[in-house]
């Protein structure tokens, strides 16, 4: 069964009149990671904002967005929060506390895990991560690049399946993009996290990807492969 498909989504926002998607469709399998790009304003945040339910289809030809075979509106609440995380441009629009480990360890307590499970959690992720050096220190200490990677590795530790990124990396410097953009494809391969990816930096993330949608005016002009992008670029 396919991980996520989007049926035939149109969306208009309330009180304008000229749809910013139209007639999506795109399935995607357990495992890929999938590159999202197009000029700006061309729906690409609108879509991925239907999977916070923020917005829903709508319009004469609604459509439906399903996750793991159910209508995304009928998941329950907390399958749905568990299983896709979301990861945004500004990393101190979603950082919520003074000190690293707090951050890392922030989603499990408000889970009402123990003690014990918390910390091999945040362990195994920080691991992962290489950020455990960081543990101690005051979240507002590090840079935007180690801000958005604790970001990354807080939403990692709610061990996710589904991670959507919006311009991730767009306020980082291309070392700091870079590294990010990599440890999205180590996260992808290794622990086989689905990924979408809005991004700009096509010459980091093409080669990584396993497949690029294409948007333009709120439709997808093109899936495939990124080579074959490439090829008519
Ligand atoms: P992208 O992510 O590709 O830059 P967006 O999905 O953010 O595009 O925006 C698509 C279009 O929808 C743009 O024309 C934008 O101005 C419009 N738009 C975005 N958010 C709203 C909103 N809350 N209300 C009305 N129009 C919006
Ligand atoms: P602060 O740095 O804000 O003073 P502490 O270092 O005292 O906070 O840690 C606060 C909580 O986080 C405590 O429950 C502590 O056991 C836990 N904690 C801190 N560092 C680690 C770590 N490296 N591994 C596991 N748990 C930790």
């Amino acid at each position: 069964m396919a991980l996520v498909k989007i049926d035939n989504v149109s969306f208009t926002y309330p009180n304008e009149t000229s749809p910013v998607l139209k007639n999506i469709h795109v399935t995607i399998q357990q495992g890929e990671f999938i590159v999202l790009i197009g000029q700006s304003g061309c729906g690409k945040s609108t879509l991925l904002r239907h999977f916070k339910r923020e917005l829903q289809p709508h319009g004469e030809m609604a459509g439906q967005i399903f996750y793991k075979g159910c209508d995304l509106q009928q998941l329950n609440a907390e399958v749905a929060a568990a299983d896709i995380g979301y990861v945004f441009q500004n990393p101190d629009n979603q950082i919520v506390t003074d000190k690293v480990w707090h951050e890392l360890a922030f989603g499990l307590e408000s889970l009402g895990l123990d003690s014990v499970t918390i910390r091999r959690r945040v362990a195994e992720m920080a691991n992962f991560f290489g950020i455990q050096k960081w543990f101690h220190q005051k979240t507002t200490a590090l840079s935007g690049g180690q801000k958005q990677l604790l970001n990354l590795a807080s939403i990692m530790v709610m061990q996710p399946k589904l991670l959507l990124l919006d311009e991730p990396t767009s306020q980082l410097d291309p070392i700091a993009a870079l590294e990010f953009i990599q440890t999205l494809h180590r996260l992808n391969k290794e622990l086989g996290i689905t990924i979408i990816l809005i991004e700009h930096r096509l010459e980091e993330v093409l080669p990584l990807a396993d497949r690029v949608l294409i948007m333009d005016s709120g439709e997808i002009l093109f899936d495939g492969l990124p080579r074959d992008i490439l090829m008519t670029l």
